[in-house]
């Protein structure tokens, strides 16, 4: 009975991989999709930076469109004087005032413009580390994808060859055991085997087996099921036979005669 235990306990193995790989490649998509994230992120901020920048050039061009214009009218009033157009002191006194204002708002045009400029070179700056941080992005998405997507060739060969050593192993299980695995395997989620731990608790419901349960599985002779979640169980603790220790034999001696008076 042993061994079928083993080949059982082998097959679980097997079986729990076989699922593994498929969840690992089923996961691989969304992988993808989480590595390309920071890439997307560090696009987003390149982009905004680059509307922020094209607004900013805009409003250079039009204020430099402005200064251009108020230069001309400048010119034009001052060229009133010299063309001896203006003939009275009230008049020449009201150019002045005129060519003041001119001057006044040139001056406030040209400071927009070198204020323009100013955050133009910030962005600029700003505009040209977020480039590099695309790349870089760009650089690990395109190295974590392919190693991603490089990683479901060797699953497939994994899975591939795990299959056809299950056939094998499936073969020298007794039939009426192996069906009772598989039926086992269906209905709790793919985990037909439970541990019984030290403690003499079942590892997949985590309640305690009964002692005299325990001591049958510590000894592997016979297929025992937990009374919780019906799994088939088997010894996980230090096997007692290959390790000799008086203290521990006297334990399990003490629970296994626990056991028969209980019963
Ligand atoms: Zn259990």
């Amino acid at each position: 009975m042993k061994e079928h235990l083993e080949r059982l306990i082998a097959l679980q193995e097997a079986d729990l991989r076989l699922e593994d790989i498929a969840e690992r490649k089923r996961r691989i998509p969304e992988m993808v999709e989480a590595a390309r994230q920071p890439l997307l992120t560090a696009q987003a901020t390149r982009d905004s930076l680059k509307q922020e920048f094209d607004k900013l050039a805009k409003d250079r061009k039009s204020c430099e469109q402005d200064l251009a214009e108020q230069e001309q009218a400048l010119s034009k009033l001052q060229d009133r004087t010299t063309k001896g157009e203006i003939k009275t002191n009230r008049e020449y006194q009201a150019h002045l005032v005129e060519i003041e204002l001119a001057k006044k708002k040139k001056g406030e045009i040209e400071e927009k413009l070198l204020i323009l400029m100013d955050q133009m070179d910030t962005k600029r700056k700003e505009l040209a580390q977020a480039e590099t941080a695309v790349k870089d992005a760009e650089k690990r998405f395109t190295s974590e994808k392919d190693s991603l997507e490089g990683s479901v060739g060797a699953l497939d060969e994994e899975m591939a060859a795990l299959k056809q050593k299950r056939e094998t192993m499936v073969g020298a299980i007794e039939p009426s055991l192996l069906r009772t695995y598989e039926k086992l395997r269906r209905t709790k989620k793919g985990q037909a085997m439970a541990g019984v731990n030290k403690d003499g608790t079942c590892i997949a419901c985590r309640l305690h087996v009964e002692p005299q349960v325990v001591a049958e599985v510590k000894r592997g002779i016979s297929i025992l099921t937990c009374s919780n979640c019906q799994r088939i169980l088997y010894w996980t603790g230090e096997p007692v036979q290959i390790v000799p220790q008086p203290e521990r034999k006297t334990e399990a001696v003490g629970v296994e005669e626990a056991a028969e008076t209980t019963e």
